[in-house]
C-alpha cells in the first residue's frame, strides 16, 4: 500500500447466501480525501461500507485501511475509524453530553481525557450550546451533528458515512460537511443518493449491481459524456430516434419515452429539430451532463435517484421475519 493511501481495496466481493452484492470492486482512497460512492438502491454501497467498518466479515478480495489489513488487523482499524450510518445511533432519551460521555466510556476514556474529548467534539460539531439538551428535542440536522460529534470522540483518521445526509435539509447538510471538512487530514468515505452532494467529492465511484461503473474526479466523469445533453420527450421515441439519425447523422438513443443526443454541439440542433419535429415533441431539454448522464452512458440504464429509506425499512422487516 502506498503511504498516501488511506484505503486500498482490490477485487472485493460479497454475497448474502446466493445473492451477490459486490462483484469485484477495486479502488484506492488518498489520505485526507473525500471519496463518494454513488449508485442506485441495491448497488452494494451499504454492503461495502459494512465490510469496511468490519460489521460484515470479508469474503473475497483484499482491503487495507490506514496501513492495516482488514482481515487480520480489524481491531486496530476499528480504533481509528468513525462510522455514521443512516439509521440513528444516538440515544434520544439522553442529552447531547450524556451521549458523548457514553461514547467516550466505550472508548475506555475517563477523567480529564474524557472531558477534553467531549469539549473537542462539541466544539467541532458546533454543539457546545446544546450540550444539556435532550437529543429528542433536537432537529434532524442537529441530531446528525450529535452523531458526527460522537464519531469524532475517537479522533478518527477516517470516517464512513453511509447515507449520513439523507433526510437532512440542504442547510443542515452543508453544516454537516463544514464540520467534517474542518477536521485536519480526515479521510471521508461516503455514500449518497444526492448528485449535488456527490459532485462535491474529491473522487467518485459509480456502482451498479455490485460492480464499478465509473470512477474519477466528478468533473472528469461529467466531461466524458460530452459537452451537452439534449433530451427530447415524445410519445413516439423509437420512430423519432430513426428520423433524427437520418436527418442529422447524430447518435440519438432511446431511453424510456425520451430521445437523447449527447455531444459538443447538440445545442446547434435545437432550432432545426423544433422546425422539423416540433409538433411531435412534448418537451425538449438541453443540459450539461450530470452524474446521472455518466451512469446512463456507462450502463445504458437510467439512474433513478430515490430516497433509500423505504427500501431500508423493507429490508429490516424482511430480516426480522
Ligand atoms: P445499497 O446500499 O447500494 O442500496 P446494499 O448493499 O444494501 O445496496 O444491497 C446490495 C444487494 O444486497 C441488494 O441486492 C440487496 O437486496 C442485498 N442485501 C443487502 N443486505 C442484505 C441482507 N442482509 N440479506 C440479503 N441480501 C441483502
Ligand atoms: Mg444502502
Amino acid at each position: 500500500m502506498s503511504e498516501t493511501h488511506a484505503v486500498t481495496a482490490a477485487d472485493v466481493a460479497f454475497a448474502y447466501g446466493e445473492r451477490a452484492a459486490l462483484r469485484g470492486v477495486s479502488f484506492a482512497v488518498e489520505a485526507g480525501a473525500s471519496f463518494g460512492f454513488v449508485g442506485p438502491n441495491g448497488s452494494g454501497k451499504s454492503t461495502l461500507f459494512k465490510l469496511l467498518s468490519t460489521i460484515l466479515p470479508q469474503q473475497a478480495g483484499s482491503i487495507t485501511m490506514l496501513g492495516h489489513d482488514l482481515l487480520r488487523e480489524s481491531a486496530a482499524i476499528r480504533r481509528r475509524i468513525g462510522v455514521v450510518f443512516q439509521s440513528p445511533a444516538v440515544d434520544k432519551n439522553l442529552t447531547v453530553l450524556e451521549n458523548l460521555r457514553y461514547a467516550g466510556l466505550l472508548l475506555n476514556l475517563g477523567g480529564k481525557e474524557l472531558k477534553m474529548r467531549i469539549d473537542e467534539a462539541l466544539a467541532a460539531a458546533v454543539l457546545t450550546d446544546r450540550r444539556a439538551d435532550p437529543v429528542a428535542e433536537l432537529s434532524g440536522g442537529l441530531r446528525r451533528r450529535v452523531e458526527i460529534a460522537k464519531c469524532l470522540m475517537a479522533r478518527p483518521d477516517l470516517v464512513l458515512l453511509d447515507e449520513a445526509s439523507t433526510g437532512l435539509d440542504p442547510a443542515a447538510r452543508r453544516e454537516m460537511w463544514k464540520v467534517l471538512r474542518a477536521q485536519d487530514n480526515l479521510t471521508i468515505l461516503f455514500t449518497t443518493h444526492l448528485m449535488e452532494e456527490a459532485a462535491e467529492a474529491d473522487r467518485l465511484m459509480l456502482l451498479d449491481e455490485g460492480q464499478v461503473v465509473a470512477s474519477g474526479r466528478p468533473g472528469e466523469l461529467m466531461e466524458e459524456v460530452g459537452g451537452q445533453v439534449l433530451e427530447i420527450e415524445t410519445v413516439e421515441a423509437a420512430a423519432l430516434v430513426a428520423e433524427l439519425r437520418d436527418a442529422f447523422q447524430v447518435d440519438a438513443v432511446q431511453v424510456d419515452q425520451t430521445v437523447r443526443i449527447e455531444g459538443e454541439t447538440v445545442q446547434e440542433l435545437v432550432p432545426e429539430v423544433m422546425k422539423r419535429f416540433g409538433d411531435r415533441i412534448r418537451r425538449l431539454h438541453l443540459a450539461h451532463p450530470s452524474l446521472e448522464d455518466v451512469f446512463l452512458h456507462r450502463t445504458g440504464k437510467r439512474f433513478v435517484v430515490q430516497d433509500p429509506e423505504p427500501d431500508l425499512k423493507k429490508k429490516k422487516k424482511r430480516r426480522r421475519s
